[in-house]
């Protein structure tokens, strides 16, 4: 028989261990202090308290009503304004700002994967993108890189991919990421290989050089596998057949030099919009380069920026800085301000017609580099178009989360929900390009900067 004294050693002992086993699987963090913006959309939370207990939100609260529990680890929070991570609902992971798209389709492909995909998502991420949206890449790498991030392989935002396009006819040198489509029943093969895979959307891009059978094989097969339809809006009438088909989302302000949205058009979104039993309809505009194309022509201090080169193989970096070595020259951003000077009018007209706008950016297009992308287009939502800064950041948090139909899971620093969270210095709703620097990204629990 053990003395009553080594028995209460070994009950000492066996305590301790429990209760170090407690707190090490339990992994409580807590932000503590900061000015909380959940969005929701409400009075932001001053000297708010976030517990995080492994991947997810256990409590918020504040310093008042939340009382931090002994053990977990405080990050001390005065001072900055906390949000939910970003979302990016238009990045192109494929792309890193190089402006010669024929000489990077053509020479780049074996290197997407590995190398490029993964430089991009790490990019976003360290911009405070905890969430995006890729829509436009090789069907195998898309799925890679996704599973790569949400393994923990690798950093990055949580990936939502469409894989390669759907359109007509692929452009030459890019059937790797353009699928064209022969008839109808190509078009649901195509569609039904892609939901297979395992992709997230489907993008339709030039369905105004498809049959009508054919975008409606694309839609109905898409909406029966549950994926949401993303379509171009470049030209009226692919704005048109998406809305007389029922896609969910349009990409760009289109129209390009066109002064505004035809008054048909305008009606269609409407009677679009009426629909309750629909849900809203979605609209990416992706419409700051319009806005700052002449500046970081006269002021190519971005180009500089070593923050794109994260992660970018030396050669690779080499190859973009020559080829954005005159920024002013590149044929593709002629017309750009042109556009600039019609696209106030036509955000105007969309923001009036009802439907829900969302923050993406075409991230990695020639000279928008994926660390800038997304809080420059913000930065132009609110200080050049008149958007309040909740609602812009609302369009870049909240709404993407509903319209990808997992905001039970994200969008909002919300008890239960996953904890992607980002805090910047100083209040963001007075200075939205504090986001330019964000001082700190915690995704899924798992603080990244
Ligand atoms: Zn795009």
């Amino acid at each position: 028989m053990p003395t009553p004294r080594i028995r209460l050693a070994v009950l000492c002992l066996l305590s301790c261990v429990l209760c170090f086993a407690t707190s090490a699987s339990a992994k409580l963090t807590a932000l503590v202090g900061g000015r909380l913006i959940d969005g929701w959309g409400g009075a932001p939370v001053n000297s708010s308290v976030i517990l995080i207990d492994g991947e997810r939100i256990k409590a918020v609260g504040t310093t008042e009503t939340l009382p931090v529990p002994a053990g977990a680890e405080v990050i001390d929070c005065r001072g900055l304004s906390l949000l939910p991570g970003l979302w990016d609902c238009h990045v192109h992971t494929m792309l890193l700002g190089h402006s010669d798209y024929t000489h990077w389709d053509a020479t780049y492909p074996n290197r997407l994967e590995k190398e490029i995909m993964p430089a991009a998502a790490h990019q976003l991420l360290n911009a405070g993108i905890t969430s995006a949206v890729d829509l436009g890449a090789p069907l195998e790498a898309s799925i890679n890189v996704r599973t790569r991030i949400a393994k923990g392989e690798i950093p990055g935002p949580t990936l939502y991919v469409s894989g390669p396009f759907i359109q007509h006819e692929p452009y030459p040198g890019t059937e790797v990421f353009r699928w064209g489509v022969k008839g109808a029943d190509d078009a649901r093969a195509k569609v039904k290989k892609l939901a297979d895979a395992g992709v997230n959307v489907i993008k339709l891009i030039d369905q105004d050089q498809m049959t009508g059978e054919e975008i409606e094989a694309v839609v109905t097969e898409a909406h029966a596998r549950k994926l949401p339809v993303i379509a171009h809006a470049h030209r009226p009438d692919e704005i048109r057949l998406g809305l007389k088909y029922g896609v969910d989302r349009f990409e760009h302000t289109g129209l390009a030099t066109a002064p505004e949205y035809p008054a048909d058009i305008l009606a269609a979104i409407q009677e679009r919009t009426a629909k309750m039993s629909l849900g809203p309809l979605y609209w990416c505009p992706t419409i700051e380069g319009f806005f700052n194309y002449e500046y970081t022509v006269a002021n190519p201090l971005h180009l500089e920026d070593t923050g794109w080169q994260l992660d970018v193989p030396a050669d690779i970096v080499a190859d973009i800085k020559a080829s954005v070595k005159h920024p002013g020259w590149l044929a593709y951003y002629q017309i750009t301000p042109l556009r600039a000077k019609t696209s106030a009018a036509k955000f105007a007209q969309l923001q009036k017609t009802g439907l829900v706008l969302l923050i993406g950016t075409d991230s990695g297009i020639p000279m928008k580099f994926h660390n800038q992308s997304t809080w420059r287009e913000l930065d132009i939502w609110v200080n050049q178009l008149g958007v309040d800064p909740m609602t812009a950041i609302r369009a870049a948090t909240y709404w993407p989360a509903v319209s990808m139909k997992v905001d039970q899971d994200y969008g909002t620093v919300s008890e239960g929900k996953f904890a992607d969270i980002i805090a910047v210095k100083g209040d963001v709703l007075r200075y939205i390009n504090l986001l330019q620097r964000v001082d700190l990204v915690i995704k899924h629990g798992q603080r990244f900067k």
